[in-house]
C-alpha cells in the first residue's frame, strides 16, 4: 500500500509502498478515512533532530486519524469489522495510573509503550496510509452518530488539544470573561469554536493572515485583531484595559508569547501550545499579579469522548480541505506557505 513517510530527520516526507500491516493478538487494523496535517509535522520534518526525543524516523506521518475497523487481532472484543472509529493518538503503557485515568500523553512507564512518548504518526506509523495498526484496541473510539471519518480526524488533535487546553481554564471562563486565541489555524479556529460552545466568555481571535482572522470571525469570533505592534493596545481597548482572562497561545513564538503577556489580566492563565520554541521571561514582576503559565499537551482519552460528542452534534464543526494520498505531501507545502484554511485532511480513498 502507499504511504507518506518520513525517512529521516530534516527532511521532506516521501510517498512510497509499503506492507500492509496484519494486527496481531489485542491490535486492529483501521482503514484510514481521514488522516489530518498538523504543524507539529512540519516541526518534525524540519526542526526536530536525533537525541531530541526516544523516538525517530522511518515511520508514516499522520497523528490524527480517523477509519473504519478492517481487521480485528485475536482477543480484540467489542468492535466490529466496518466500525466507524476515531484513533486516541497519544499511547501509553496502559497500565500506570496516569494511563488506566485515560491520560497516556503522562504516562509514567513509556518504556511499556508501543513507542516511548510518541503515537501512530510519532515515531510508529501513523494514518497517511490507507491502512494502520493500531496496537492496542483501547484507543479506538466508536464515532458517535452524526460523525463521518473526515470531520472526526481532526477532532483527535486539533479539536482535542485545544478542547483540554480550554477545559482545564474553565473555571476563569465565566461570563463577562475574555478569552485570547493567539493562531487561527488548525487548533485555533477549533479553539474559538469550543470556548464559544462550552461557555459564556467572550473571543478575540488574532492571527497575522487575514483570512485565518475572517475564518475566526465565522468560528464564533468577537473580534478579530490582526497580530503586530497594535493588537496589545486593541485587546486591552476592547476588554476595558482588563485584558484577558484566558490566553491560549497556538504559536508559541516570542511575539505571541510577548502578546499573552501583554495581555493577560491578573489572576488569568496563559496556557503555550504552539511549539514554535519562543521564550518568556518569567519573574515575579514581569507578569501581571497571580497569572498561571502553563503548557498543555494534547488531551485524554475521556475528553475526546467529550469532542467527539461536540463534533457529532455540530457544536464544534472543523473547516477542511481534502488531499489524495498522492497531493498529501503538497497539504504540508501549502500549511508552510500559510495557504490553508483551517485543517487538510488527506482522504487515502479520495
Ligand atoms: P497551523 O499552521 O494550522 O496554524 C498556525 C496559525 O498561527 C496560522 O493561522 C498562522 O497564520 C498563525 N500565526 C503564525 N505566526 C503568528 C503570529 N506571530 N501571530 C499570530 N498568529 C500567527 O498550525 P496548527 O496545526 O494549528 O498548530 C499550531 C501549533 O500547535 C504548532 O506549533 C503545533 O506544533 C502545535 N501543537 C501543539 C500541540 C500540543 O499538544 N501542545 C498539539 C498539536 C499541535
Ligand atoms: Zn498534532
Ligand atoms: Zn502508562
Amino acid at each position: 500500500m502507499k504511504a507518506l513517510r518520513l525517512l529521516e530527520w530534516k527532511s521532506e516526507p516521501v510517498l512510497t509502498e509499503v506492507d500492509e500491516p496484519v494486527p496481531g493478538p489485542g491490535q486492529v487494523v483501521v482503514r484510514i478515512g481521514g488522516a489530518g496535517a498538523c504543524h507539529s509535522d512540519l516541526h518534525l520534518m524540519h526542526d526536530f533532530e536525533g537525541g531530541l526525543l526516544p523516538w525517530g524516523p522511518p515511520f508514516t506521518l499522520g497523528h490524527e486519524n480517523a477509519g473504519w475497523v478492517h481487521a480485528l487481532g485475536d482477543g480484540v472484543t467489542g468492535l466490529e469489522v466496518g466500525q466507524p472509529v476515531a484513533v486516541y493518538g497519544p499511547w501509553g503503557c496502559g497500565a500506570c495510573e496516569r494511563c488506566r485515568l485515560g491520560i497516556e500523553t503522562l504516562c509514567e512507564n513509556p518504556a511499556a509503550a508501543a513507542v516511548p512518548m510518541g503515537g501512530g504518526g510519532l515515531g510508529f506509523d501513523g494514518g497517511m496510509a490507507e491502512l494502520m495498526l493500531v496496537p492496542a484496541a483501547r484507543q479506538l473510539l466508536p464515532l458517535p452518530e452524526g460523525l463521518d471519518p473526515v470531520s472526526a480526524a481532526p477532532l483527535t488533535d486539533a479539536g482535542l488539544t485545544p478542547y483540554h487546553a480550554v477545559r482545564r481554564s474553565w473555571s476563569k471562563l465565566a461570563p463577562g470573561t475574555t478569552a485570547v486565541v493567539i493562531g487561527v489555524g488548525g487548533l485555533g479556529h477549533l479553539a474559538v469554536q469550543i470556548v464559544k460552545a462550552t461557555t459564556a466568555a467572550r473571543v478575540v481571535a488574532v492571527d497575522t493572515r487575514k483570512d485565518a482572522l475572517t475564518l475566526a470571525t465565522h468560528c464564533g469570533a468577537d473580534l478579530a485583531v490582526a497580530s503586530g505592534p497594535e493588537a496589545v493596545a486593541e485587546i486591552r481597548a476592547a476588554t476595558g484595559g482588563r485584558g484577558a482572562d484566558v490566553v491560549l497561545d497556538f504559536v508559541g513564538a516570542d511575539a505571541t508569547l510577548a502578546l499573552g503577556a501583554g495581555v493577560v489580566r491578573p489572576l488569568g492563565d496563559l496556557t503555550i501550545v504552539g511549539i514554535a520554541g519562543g521564550t518568556l521571561p518569567v519573574s515575579f514582576f514581569s507578569v501581571p499579579y497571580e497569572v498561571s503559565i502553563q503548557t498543555t499537551y494534547w488531551g485524554s482519552r475521556p475528553e475526546l469522548v467529550e469532542v467527539l460528542d461536540l463534533g457529532a452534534r455540530g457544536l464544534v464543526h472543523p473547516k477542511i480541505t481534502t488531499f489524495s494520498l498522492d497531493e498529501a505531501a503538497d497539504a504540508y507545502t501549502q500549511m508552510q506557505a500559510g495557504h490553508l484554511e483551517g485543517r487538510a485532511v488527506v482522504v487515502p480513498g479520495r
